[in-house]
């Protein structure tokens, strides 16, 4: 089966975003990079980012197109769709922020039909809605209709201007009841408040999943002791650039108790179903 990575951003450059968050990421990128500015400009390239699986092992990344702007730097549909054409191995995901574009779902379906993207992620506590907000159901209907998977962030995130209460999975729900159809992705598995509902979701929903972006493979069975139960509905990611390299948690996951299959479904079997990969 192959290892599909659900989670990777990019970013326009010249960057374009707040300075609380430039300034966070040039602390975060300081010691890998020297900046976030020298990190920006080493992965403008749709090359330069199926160097970054090669060197993991990685058979497919999602990428990760970001319009939150009072949270973060820009990554733009448009550089995604740029990075990604023509490399079947990078995954566009598109972001739609209902505050910025009149007619969210209209954007939504010229972005899937005229620029190739295969899902959406949106940024409940970058933006500042809830994902069960009537503004974003027209996008829903949309996404179902399209049959492309919808992943939100949830749960904490250590940029300044995010705002907490917009991360409880527990408002994805009422999108999964009235979207049946809809593949709805809980995006860090609503870490740390939230692993609970996250679970619980992924287990009663069919239309549900997790992804574990974020979390420290290794504690995963602290977190969700009962992991192996929703294997199918687990997806793995790295949220890179927010580790140097995929390959550490890529390893660590493979050394958890759980049975092979299990395994396989995480770090790639339920992504390649999902969107359709050999
Ligand atoms: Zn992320």
């Amino acid at each position: 089966m192959p290892v599909v990575d659900f989670h990777i951003h990019a970013y326009d450059w010249p960057i374009s975003g707040p300075a609380s968050f430039v300034e966070f990421m040039d602390r975060e990128m300081a010691r890998a990079y020297g900046s976030f500015a020298k990190f920006v400009e080493r992965y403008t390239t749709g090359a330069a980012y199926e160097r970054v699986l090669d060197e993991a092992g990685v058979d497919y990344g999602v990428i990760l197109a970001e319009v939150a702007p009072i949270t973060s730097a820009i990554g733009s549909n448009e550089t995604v769709a740029r990075l990604c054409a023509g490399r079947p191995r990078l995954i566009p995901f598109a972001s739609i922020n209902p505050y910025l574009v009149e007619n969210p779902a209209r954007e939504l379906e010229r972005l899937v039909r005229e620029r190739g993207f295969r899902g959406l992620k949106l940024y409940p506590t970058y933006s500042y809605f809830y994902p069960n907000d009537p503004l974003l159901y027209p996008v829903y209907a949309k996404a179902q209709e399209l049959r492309i998977p919808v992943k939100w962030h949830t749960g904490t995130s250590t940029f300044p201007a995010a705002r907490l209460k917009y991360g409880d999975p527990v408002h994805i729900d009422d999108v999964a009841v009235d979207f049946p159809d809809l593949v709805a992705i809980i995006t860090h598995s609503g870490r740390p408040l939230w692993y609970d509902t996250a679970y619980t979701l992924a287990r009663m929903r069919k239309n549900v999943y997790m992804e574990i972006a974020g979390l420290p493979p290794k504690r995963l069975l602290d977190y969700f002791p009962d992991l192996e139960r929703v294997s199918d509905k687990v997806l793995f990611g790295s949220d890179w650039p927010s580790v140097p390299t995929m390959t550490g948690n890529i390893e660590a996951l493979r050394a958890l108790p759980l049975s092979d299959g299990a395994k396989e479904l995480i770090l790639g079997g339920n992504a390649a179903r999902l969107l359709g990969l050999a």
